[in-house]
């Protein structure tokens, strides 16, 4: 592959509002906010942050525009989500270099994140067969009765700064599909690539009003979870504000899920191939420098495993290529802000006063030509214990703590104690394990011998616990059902009718 071309665009980041690029209500003197180039550490560009106003107007357009796109046959709308999944294919790298750009993961890593966006969006195409009804003829003598799914109308997504691009995809996608008008609030750090998306969208053929972009931080979050016509809110970033969002919207009549933090653990037992739990750990406790929602950050080792693996893994964590996002051997690229790094690496003090091991330590981490970057390296702990904060919450950082499990059973009962369930992962060479483990887990995503268990597009994404408020998971057919809603209809035809009123309960006759 040759080099990818960097996104450098200096120009403000604005909203999408009834089809058309917007500077909204306040225009360009209103809120704005720096949007960094965490690799140089050097402001890029800014973001408007919007308010009540601009999100009064997108509903207003919103509204106007879904009754007709709920008509529209399932068949064509599915058809303007194909045109458009043929412009994201088109336009994949470029996509991937914004993310790159803003977020500061590594580029191949990005595209994998556009990937597991298209993923969903083909998914949507298939929107005539998920729509599909049950039916049952005659119910009753000349009667009978079915249902179908209807749209909600407007619908809003409020998405976190690690996945730009996939996460707003696990909403709109199937929401569009399913005959709704969507609003997406992207994360105020990298917003470019929602923007982009509503270009791409408009040039698939989407009406305007359907599909708007309202830049901003908490204000414009207020006022689509009270806004009167916003009937459905889809929600992915950390706990208290999943929380928060869940209780305000419910509280306002809103359809909500709210898909939360994690602290996910990988079970190595000592029946498991090494190398490979090694391999694991690294990739999945280190890529996207720990910035994902499913990284592993605690390794439970049982037996004696832990004696075994702790060299190996600190040996691979010392040897990570931590670097310009956009350099295509880079493994690790920088965190999305000063602030967050500077949070990350106090976690790491932190964790060296409770008394855990530190065994390989990632503050202080220069990248040569980017001193100014965002840089933490790959830090591993050992002996970390269930009573520590740094077990207890989520450092979102590339920060691997190994807990030590004396057997099976006992690292069962500390990821179930834990109070976040969003993925899990157990290496062994035993089925019987296996199953047992899979079983017994209270973790909504579960991987085998795989560590970072993002389920297709089919299957459906969500945790357990204090990992998602809320009663579906994210795309797939639950997703179909989040942005529907159930009709049943009962039907017969005048010649059938009986005589005179019925007055006992209908029974089948
Ligand atoms: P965040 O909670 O800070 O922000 C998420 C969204 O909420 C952003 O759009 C932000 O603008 C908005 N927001 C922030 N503070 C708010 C407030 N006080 N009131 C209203 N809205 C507010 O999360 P983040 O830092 O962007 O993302 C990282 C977090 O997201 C991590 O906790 C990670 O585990 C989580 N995450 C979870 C999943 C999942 O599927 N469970 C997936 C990705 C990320």
């Amino acid at each position: 592959m040759g080099a990818p071309q960097p996104f450098t665009s200096t120009a403000d980041i604005g909203h999408w509002i009834a089809g058309a690029r917007s500077v909204g209500a306040a225009g360009a003197g209103g809120r704005t906010q720096t949007v960094w180039n965490p690799a140089t550490g050097q402001a890029a560009r800014r973001v408007l942050l919007g308010s009540e106003a601009d999100v009064t107007a997108a509903v207003a357009a919103a509204k106007a525009a879904q009754p007709a796109w709920a008509d529209t046959p399932p068949i064509r709308r599915a058809r303007v989500i194909n045109a458009f999944l043929a412009l994201l294919n088109q336009h994949r790298d470029e996509i991937a270099a914004m993310i790159t750009a803003e977020h500061g993961k590594v580029f191949t890593d990005a595209q994998g994140e556009v990937m597991r966006g298209i993923d969903i969006v083909e998914f949507a195409c298939g929107i005539p067969q998920l729509l599909k009804g049950d039916y049952t003829d005659q119910v009753s003598t000349g009667i009978d009765n079915w249902t179908l799914r209807q749209p909600l109308g407007v619908v809003a997504g409020i998405t976190p700064f690690n996945f730009p691009c996939m996460v707003p995809c696990w909403m709109f996608p199937v929401a569009l599909a399913c005959g709704n008008a969507f609003i997406l609030k992207p994360s105020e750090r990298d917003p470019s690539p929602a923007l982009f998306m509503a270009e791409l969208l408009k040039r698939a053929g989407l009406p305007d009003g359907l599909f708007s972009v309202v830049q901003g931080d908490k204000v414009v979050v207020d006022a689509l979870l009270t806004h009167p016509d916003v009937k459905a809110v889809s929600f992915v970033g950390s706990t208290p504000i999943a929380q928060y969002i869940y209780e305000t919207g419910a509280h306002h009549g809103k359809r909500v899920q709210a898909l939360g933090g994690a602290k996910n653990h990988m079970v190595v037992m000592p029946d498991a191939d090494l190398d490979q739990a090694v391999d694991a750990l690294i990739g999945a406790g280190y890529g996207s420098a720990g910035e994902r929602c499913m990284a592993i950050s605690v390794a439970v080792l049982v037996g004696d495993v832990g004696d075994r693996i702790v060299p190996m893994l600190a040996e691979r964590a010392k040897a990570l290529k931590v670097k310009n996002g956009m350099e295509l051997d880079a493994e690790m690229g920088p965190i999305v802000t000063r602030e967050a790094r500077d949070r990350i690496e106090g976690y790491i003090a932190l964790g060296v006063q409770e008394g855990a091991t530190l065994v390989v330590d990632g503050r202080g981490c220069q990248v040569p030509g980017h001193e100014g970057g965002f840089f933490t390296g790959g830090t591993l702990f050992d002996h970390v214990t269930p009573a520590m904060r740094i077990y207890k919450e989520e450092i979102f950082g590339p920060v691997l703590a190994c807990v030590r499990a004396k057997d099976f059973a006992e690292a069962v009962q500390l990821i179930n104690d834990h109070e976040f369930g969003n993925g899990v992962s157990c290496f062994t060479s035993d089925g019987g394990v296996a199953r047992e483990f899979a079983r017994r887990i209270q973790v909504g995503m579960v991987g085998i011998n795989v560590p970072i268990p993002v389920p297709m597009a089919w299957h459906g994404f969500g945790g357990w616990k204090r990992s998602l408020f809320g009663d579906m998971h994210a795309y797939g057919e639950e997703g179909v059902r989040f942005y529907t809603k159930q009709k049943s209809v009962m039907q017969r035809w005048p010649d059938s009718i009986g005589k005179g009123a019925e007055f006992a309960m209908p029974v089948a006759k």
